[in-house]
């Protein structure tokens, strides 16, 4: 490969991170049909999806999508506080206020806007944002952006951060956390949070990415399913591109806040609306979260299937109960190698290599989704324990 293109550090860095085994590569996907992708000629099944329901592909969501096209066109052709704001995006709002809880809710264009938007608009220099060392990297960015004090405490480590909390004399304090992590599928202390935050007049942001639709009884997510009551948690994030199977996100909370980011949040302001289609199909995706409980059920039962197998093989993988599993492998040459070999023989399973996880802890982070089957997951555990034999064990 040349770099001739470019500066010299630049250069050297893409061939630092070729050396350390960290250069990331694209993979193109020729055809979806459920939870088999197409690669390289090849059927795989994909084990590296978010789409935890199974409900990118369903066919009433697809319908919504095909008819508001139709209706509206493709593009929103604007940002919504200009002419993008349909009646698609409107009750699409009003329905997951609904869900929720909460007075109101805003769609954003990403997860990674929304984060950006709602933190930036409710701090600045005058105060202090608590993250938890391993949230979402958009939760990160999104304080960077705000110009507020970043503290990090240890991966939910509640006593660190009490004790942070003690000795802030900051205007205003904002602790932010995701509800189930993304690259480790633990799930936050959220009710120990909430007490935390009632307890120092702090701001609580909830990002529950991979909690909404997934966990609680109604699949509310990880604050349904600590029992907390909305009030508790006052700003909640979701994102629609994971167990909803759409794209976008949306924060819900009372109409102060959503007023306040409606006025300032500048990655909602400055920014084209989702298409209404978008927001059509995630209606019809929110109706069958809210219809088929089975969803949920069959995949955390996948889950725990699988939990339960790579216990067998005595496989490093720290306690999950959700749909995310990580299998840890340590080196990320060693993560390449598994994920290589796992395609090779019909198995989409990305490996997790730093900086998203820390040094040491390169990864397969395993997925599964309501459209699988236990003869699936069973078809990977085998190969699984190929792979442990192989390497003589692994810790
Ligand atoms: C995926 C994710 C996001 C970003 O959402 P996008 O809609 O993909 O931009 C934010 N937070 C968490 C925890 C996530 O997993």
């Amino acid at each position: 490969m040349s770099y001739s293109s470019l500066p010299d550090h630049f250069a050297a860095r893409l061939e630092a991170l070729q050396a350390q085994d960290l250069y990331r590569r694209r993979r193109v996907v020729e055809a979806v049909a459920g939870t088999r992708v197409h690669m390289d000629g090849r059927e795989l099944i994909n084990f590296s999806s978010n789409d935890y329901l199974g409900l990118a592909d369903h066919p009433r969501v697809v319908e919504a999508f095909r008819r508001a096209a139709g209706e509206y066109g493709v593009g929103s052709g604007a940002a919504h506080l200009i002419s993008g704001h349909t009646r698609e995006h409107h009750r699409f709002e009003e329905e997951l206020a609904d869900f929720t809880g909460r007075e109101r809710a805003l769609l954003f264009s990403t997860g990674y806007m929304a984060n950006a938007g709602v933190i930036a608009a409710l701090t600045d220099r005058h105060d202090a944002i608590y993250e938890d060392r391993l949230n979402h990297a958009s939760l990160i960015d999104a304080a960077q952006l705000s110009r507020a004090k970043m503290k990090r405490y240890a991966h939910v480590d509640t006593t660190a951060l009490a004790a942070l909390l003690g000795n802030d004399g900051s205007r205003w304090r904002l602790i932010v956390s995701d509800g189930v992590f993304s690259m480790d599928g633990d799930v936050a202390p959220v009710a120990e949070l909430a007490q935390l935050a009632t307890d120092h007049a702090a701001g609580l942001l909830i990002d529950d990415a991979h909690g909404f639709g997934v966990l609680g009884a109604r699949g509310g997510g990880s604050l349904e399913a600590a029992g907390l009551d909305p009030a508790e948690v006052p700003i909640l994030m979701c994102t629609l591109g994971k167990a909803l199977g759409v794209f976008g996100a949306f924060v819900a909370g009372d109409a102060a806040l959503i007023e306040t980011l409606i006025q300032s949040a500048r990655s909602y302001i400055y920014t084209t609306a989702l298409p209404p289609a978008v927001a059509a199909a995630g209606r019809a995706a929110l109706s069958l979260l809210r219809e088929e409980s089975w969803r949920r059920d069959h995949v955390l039962a996948l889950a725990q299937h699988f939990r339960a197998g790579v216990m067998q093989l005595g496989l490093q993988s720290p306690p999950s109960p959700t749909p995310i599993q990580p299998l840890i492998l340590g080196e990320a040459a060693t993560a390449l190698a598994w994920s290589a070999a796992l395609a090779r023989t019909g198995f989409l399973v990305q490996a997790i290599r730093p900086p998203t996880v820390p040094a040491g802890s390169a990864r397969l982070r395993v997925t599964f989704s309501a459209g699988h089957t236990q003869a699936d997951v069973d078809a990977l555990l085998a190969q699984l324990e190929t792979l442990a034999r192989g390497a003589g064990g692994v810790t």
